[in-house]
């Protein structure tokens, strides 16, 4: 057991990445703190795991984010993991978006991860193999369309990583991020439902739109995420900080 007891907080751990990432550093025996806004997914997955604990919280919000961390610490210590994988991706042309989508998505998928690290981060450096992995995107080194705001915050989630990545570089803290393709969750299931219903399209022909990414054809397994934020979490990748690593079926970026 690489990760024995070592306590992993997973952001978004109640459903597709984000538990199996939670899944997978069981595997390892790391104690689990799965945050999200709905209790009954986290709890769900927290009953499947042998040391697991369901918390509550906004990740856009800071004092959610430190009362959650507070009540993460007392039931398992301090923080040696952070996964931020919570995420949303809301979908459409550009000209017609309206400004809230663009602030959500920021805050949800950005300004959540400086209030994360920040809360974590003296837990993290007192470790003594302090890890951050961020579940980015594709879409955080190249550009799709019809999702500006998604793309724009996972540009700037890969940039937070490599600049605490060359902050900390002389300590034991690495801070990577995972680049998944379309991968098979409820956020594609939900793009899939968008573009059909505004082109008309069938759920068939809406999933090709997007597995034509993939040199593979195919959606990437949540799995195949979470083996990779596993190989980083270990203490054997200590010297892979500042990365962004595809997971993405030879999608070339
Ligand atoms: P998902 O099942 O919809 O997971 C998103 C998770 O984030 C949910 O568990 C959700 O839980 C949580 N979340 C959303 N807003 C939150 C908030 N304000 N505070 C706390 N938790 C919040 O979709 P997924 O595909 O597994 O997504 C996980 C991550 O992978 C995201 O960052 C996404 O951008 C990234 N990703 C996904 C794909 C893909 O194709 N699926 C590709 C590349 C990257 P609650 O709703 O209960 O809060």
């Amino acid at each position: 057991m690489r990760l024995e007891n070592i306590h992993a907080v997973v952001t978004g751990g109640g459903s597709g990445i984000g538990a199996a990432i939670a899944r997978a550093l069981a595997t390892e025996g790391a104690r689990l703190t799965l945050i999200g806004r709905r209790r009954d997914p986290l709890e769900a997955v927290a009953a499947t795991l042998p040391q697991a604990i369901a918390v509550t919280a906004d990740v856009a919000d800071r004092a959610s984010v430190d009362a959650a961390f507070a009540q993460a610490r007392a039931v398992h210590g301090p923080i040696g993991i952070l996964i931020n994988n919570a995420g949303i991706a809301p979908s459409g042309p550009f000209a017609r978006l309206p400004p809230e989508a663009w602030s959500q998505t920021m805050a949800v998928n950005l300004d959540a991860l400086f209030h994360c690290c920040q809360s974590a981060l003296p837990d993290l450096l007192a470790a003594p193999a302090g890890r951050i992995v961020t579940i980015a995107s594709t879409a955080g080194v190249k550009g799709y369309g019809y999702v500006a705001p998604y793309v724009a915050s996972k540009h700037g989630a890969i940039g937070l990583m490599r600049a605490l990545a060359a902050e900390f570089a002389g300590t034991a803290l690495t801070a990577n991020s995972v680049c998944p393709g379309f991968t098979d969750t409820d956020i594609v299931a939900r793009a899939i439902e968008t573009i059909s219903t505004h082109t008309g399209r069938s759920g068939d022909e809406a999933l090709a739109e997007l597995t034509r990414h993939n040199p593979q054809k195919r959606l990437i397994e949540p799995e195949e995420v979470a083996a990779t934020t596993l190989w980083l979490c270990l203490p054997a990748s200590r010297s892979i900080t500042g990365q962004a690593i595809a997971v993405a079926g030879g999608e070339i970026m």
